[in-house]
């Protein structure tokens, strides 16, 4: 990288220059015609609710995975729940997870009737503290859901050797973390299952909701896919009482297109974040994200921390720069948490961090030029 600032563009560009925080018509450029004839070929068949399309991702996805088993879903969400429940998570148990993820991590938990244990983050990697759950646990801990946040693994290290010496299943979040790897192994590999989401703007997104789980295991898989359809592999034969929770053959085409590229795209945020690391890293008052030894990050964000993020923020919008906040509130400082009676102070570094964090735009097809505009734009707030 010998890139610096000012090289690729000039000064008058900055007044034009619009970096939207993702760009998901980008993409669509890039492919429209494969994409529009995926389309096509799914309303020509009138395959709407699984069917070929369906089946072929499911086997697309598991051999890039090199796993036995994908289950398609409705959304992450889904398949969150459909893990949890098929584990025989329920009232009176405990399920560990992390105070700063989507909601949908812990609300799929509380579905289940068992009770979200929450734990603080790690202060360098914003992932799960392995020594706090450890502290957590207790005989009625039935499982740990970590979220390989912002597309970094956590320390899968410690988390499957707690695992294995109390005998608790790991449920592994890989909505944000498609391709991550933590010694060389793919997120989603650890566990008993990994869930995935497809939403819009993950790595990976369809054209509306969709998500997935992966395992090895052939129990497991099977009441996967019977619960998300209705508790029934064959037609009108209910062996339970499930959900409905089936991917659009349409959203199957449009994730069939786009998954050769999924590898690329990864190396491309790699290579903007990269960029981002190079000109941030010489301003003090921005830390940027560190990366795990062992492990690969994919950047489904670019998360920095910084004093006065909120003035920084207004600052990047003025000059047409989108940012986001990855999560404005952790969970348990939310109302919707408010009966486990926890204070801030219960998970310092979480409840420091949510007003420190700023997401800066990210996307493959994010330019040179726009990454440097908007570290720029960010050496200009801090000079100041
Ligand atoms: C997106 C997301 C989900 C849920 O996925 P949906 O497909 O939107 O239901 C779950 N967990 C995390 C960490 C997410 O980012």
């Amino acid at each position: 990288m010998s890139l610096e600032f000012g090289s690729t563009y000039h000064p008058g560009d900055h007044v034009k220059m619009q970096v939207p925080f993702v760009d998901l018509r980008a993409q669509y450029d890039l492919l429209k015609p494969s994409v529009d004839e995926a389309i096509q070929r799914v309303i020509d068949r009138s395959a709407f609710i699984g069917g070929e399309e369906v089946q072929a991702f499911e086997q697309e996805y598991a051999q890039l995975f090199g796993v036995k088993h994908c289950i398609s879903t409705a959304n992450g969400t889904d398949s969150l729940y459909i893990v949890l429940k098929m584990l025989g998570i329920g009232p009176g148990d405990e399920v560990i997870t992390v105070a700063n993820s989507w909601i949908s991590t812990s609300e799929t938990i509380s579905q289940t009737g068992a009770r979200v244990v929450f734990c603080d983050i790690e202060p360098d990697y914003f992932t799960i503290d392995p020594v706090q759950v450890e502290r957590l646990i207790t005989k009625n801990t039935k499982a740990i859901v970590p979220v390989h946040l912002y597309g970094q693994s956590c320390n899968m290290d410690a988390l499957t050797e707690i695992s294995d010496k109390f005998d608790i299943p790991i449920v592994e979040d890989c909505a944000q973390s498609h391709l991550a790897e933590f010694r060389g192994k793919r997120t989603g590999l650890y566990g008993v299952a990994g869930s995935f989401s497809f939403y819009p703007g993950k790595n990976l997104g369809a054209y509306g909701d969709a998500g997935c789980i992966i395992t090895n295991d052939d129990a497991l898989a099977m009441k996967f896919r019977m619960f998300a359809r209705h508790g029934a592999l064959k037609k009108h034969n209910h062996e339970m009482e499930g959900i409905n929770s089936r991917m659009d053959g349409l959203q199957a085409a449009v994730l069939r297109t786009k998954l050769p590229y999924l590898e690329s795209w990864t190396a491309m945020r790699q290579s903007r974040a990269r960029l981002y690391d190079e000109w941030l890293s010489e301003i003090p008052q921005v830390h940027i994200p560190i990366v795990r030894e062992h492990s690969t990050h994919v950047y489904h964000l670019y998360v920095i921390r910084t004093d006065h993020r909120d003035q920084l923020a207004a600052f990047l919008s003025e000059k047409g720069i989108q940012t986001g906040i990855h999560y404005p509130t952790a969970l348990p400082n939310q109302p919707a948490y408010g009966y486990l009676g926890h204070k801030p102070t219960d998970f310092p570094i979480a409840s420091e961090y949510q007003s420190k964090i700023l997401s800066l735009p990210m996307y493959p097809e994010l330019s040179e030029s726009q990454v440097q505009f908007v570290c720029d734009a960010i050496n200009t707030f801090s000079s100041a």
